[in-house]
């Protein structure tokens, strides 16, 4: 008992040094529920700035089991990338390439997506940067402002390829 609320003053901590961000409930120690609350949170947080910003691009939330959550948008490269994530990069051509999305023949339905530039590996890198691992979150679902509300945009082959454990993959 003691131990765990130990690990909930360190994540309130953690949290309020990194981002700001914090949930209301720290008392509950069920980390389904906890995800439950974070990731509820982390949607929350992505309708609110979207209002804010009203961009085109997508966004993506990210929250781990004691209940932390973050939020990120598509937008230029992140000025610091993680190491981890440049190597991971590579697999597919790279930081800056098309990666898997690569188009030559110019396909109407098919979109170029720039490796780096996504919600997803922003929020990714971030979060490898405030000293997370990979594992310790999960994504939420991407998605873009629209006047009605939230629209889902899937993941692109890129993101499905460097995070596929991490994506929500509930419907
Ligand atoms: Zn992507």
């Amino acid at each position: 008992m003691l131990e765990g609320i130990r690990h909930i003053i360190e994540a309130r901590w953690f949290e309020l040094r990194n981002t700001g961000y914090i949930i209301e409930d720290y008392e509950n120690e069920d980390i389904d529920f906890n995800c439950k609350v974070a990731k509820n949170n982390a949607l929350e947080e992505i309708k609110r700035i979207m209002k804010i910003h009203k961009k085109k691009g997508a966004y993506v939330g990210c929250y781990d089991k004691i209940g932390n959550f973050d939020v990120d948008y598509s937008g230029d490269f992140p000025e610091d990338i993680d190491e981890y994530l440049v190597n991971l990069a590579k697999d597919i051509g790279g930081i800056g390439s098309t990666g898997l999305t690569s188009n030559p023949t110019n396909d109407p339905a098919k979109h170029e997506n720039i490796v780096g530039k996504c919600a997803e590996f922003r929020l990714v890198n971030k979060m490898l940067k405030k000293g997370y691992s990979m594992g310790e979150f999960m994504l939420t679902k991407a998605y873009r402002f629209r006047k009605e509300g939230l629209l889902l945009v899937p993941y692109c082959p890129n993101c499905k390829y460097m995070f596929k454990d991490i994506l929500d993959k509930e419907d």
